[in-house]
């Protein structure tokens, strides 16, 4: 069977069209500057093997529809052999961001399920009306083939009420739905999953902590296969020092703001989430030019590298905490999968906790998973690389063969 995996953005949509015979990768492409005066195509076909392709389309591309409808014409294109046609397609997957309290699990989508998915547009205003827009036009173009949601937020709706629960007056959890929720979740669920494999043990008998360290950070606590906490929370602000989000803060830094600072609350919520994190510390963001940064003598460059290493690891001891057992702690995404120096100094200092790294493992480059903790450790450390569209399109074809 092939499956479209579809993650739609307010201006983009990335793309990946697999073949789960064989979990292999048929295309993988992203649409850009959707609404723009030019817009941007780039698909890869076969990427990673001798019969790679590439092709690019520069031009207009006015909404969603006209952009998925360019890549579905790349997709079915004779040249490059991928898709006979529309109805090649088995399934289709869309990453939704926010689910709420509605999804615990991946849902075909129907009307009802796309009347859920806009009521929690109020949680999620950026996100869940780009994902909407990317289903609309896919049933458009695939009328009859079954549509997917999996949600950022499902795999944290285990998370029990004592994690989730904010302590502010209880009628803003009753009216208002403000709790944690959490995101990344099928991140940490896919690299929980090949954890257990990868340990030879079921993962519902595994107790984890997961990191994702990409633009986004957030960690999970997973026990017994399940997410019983995780950083990010109501939004994918809190937690963890990310890009350009701060992460955790005193909230009465808002009301600081307001006071003193003649700051008003869309300039507030703006600047944590856009000139925070490791770019409001020292200017930079991504986290290879605050390296290059550091080696030049740059101190508030290894501020901030001090900051997020610093947060990583008292976030590591809160969940060791909440565990009471970790068999395994698992660095995942851009960073993670990367930087063997975040790894190393997010790690380093809890070897009293049976927690110790093999610095040569640390630091060998490789594309597959591998295993960062010594003999000696007891808490497994594991370097695994995530594959969210791959996640997506494994739950969706579980669910249409249910
Ligand atoms: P997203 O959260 O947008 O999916 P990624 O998981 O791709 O992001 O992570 C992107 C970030 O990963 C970049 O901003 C950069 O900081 C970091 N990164 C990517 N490659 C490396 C590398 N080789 N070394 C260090 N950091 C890296």
């Amino acid at each position: 069977m092939k499956i479209l995996v579809i993650n739609s953005g307010s201006s983009s949509i990335k793309f990946q069209l697999l073949q789960m015979e064989d979990e292999s990768v048929l295309a993988s492409g992203l649409v850009e500057r959707i609404g723009e005066e030019e817009g941007f195509l780039k698909c890869t076909f076969m990427p990673g093997t001798a019969d790679e392709k590439v092709a690019k389309i520069a031009e207009p591309i006015a909404d969603h529809n006209k952009g998925m409808l360019l890549a579905v014409n790349l997709l079915s294109d004779a040249q490059y052999g991928v898709l006979a046609g529309k109805d090649d397609i088995g399934v289709i997957g869309h990453r939704v961001v926010h689910g709420g309290e509605d999804f615990h699990q991946p849902t075909v989508i129907t009307d009802e399920i796309m009347a859920a998915i806009e009521k929690n547009i109020l949680l999620a205003p950026l996100h869940n009306p780009a994902n909407m827009d990317g289903i609309r036009v896919a049933q458009e173009l695939f009328p009859g083939v079954p549509q997917v949601a999996v949600f950022d937020t499902a795999f944290h709706q285990t998370i029990p009420a004592h994690a989730y629960h904010y302590a502010l007056p209880y009628e803003l959890y009753e009216k208002q739905r403000i709790r944690r929720y959490g995101f990344h979740g099928t991140s940490h669920k896919y690299v929980a999953g090949e954890c257990a494999v990868l340990m030879g043990k079921p993962l519902n008998e595994l107790n984890i902590i997961s990191i994702h360290l990409g633009n986004g950070c957030s960690m999970a606590a997973i026990k017994n296969g399940e997410s019983v906490d995780t950083s990010m929370g109501l939004t994918p602000l809190e937690g963890l020092v990310m890009g350009t989000r701060s992460g955790d803060i005193d909230p009465a830094v808002h009301a600081f703001l307001a006071c003193n600072c003649n700051m008003d609350i869309k300039a507030i919520d703006s600047m944590l989430n856009k000139d925070s994190g490791l770019k409001g510390l020292c200017g930079l963001n991504d986290m290879r030019d605050i390296h290059a940064a550091i080696d030049e003598g740059n101190e508030r460059a290894k501020l901030a590298l001090d900051v997020q290493t610093y947060r990583n690891k008292k976030y590591i001891g809160a969940y060791m905490a909440a565990l009471g057992r970790v068999d395994a702690i698992i660095f995942t995404a851009g960073i993670g999968e990367n930087d063997n120096i975040v790894r190393a100094r997010t790690i380093e200092g809890l070897e009293g906790f049976g927690i110790e790294m093999d610095l040569k493992a640390n630091e060998q480059r490789s594309k597959k998973a591998t295993l960062l903790s010594s003999a000696a450790s007891r808490v497994q450390i594991w370097c695994i690389p995530t594959n969210e569209e791959l996640a997506i399109a494994r739950e969706a074809q579980e669910l249409v063969k249910a």
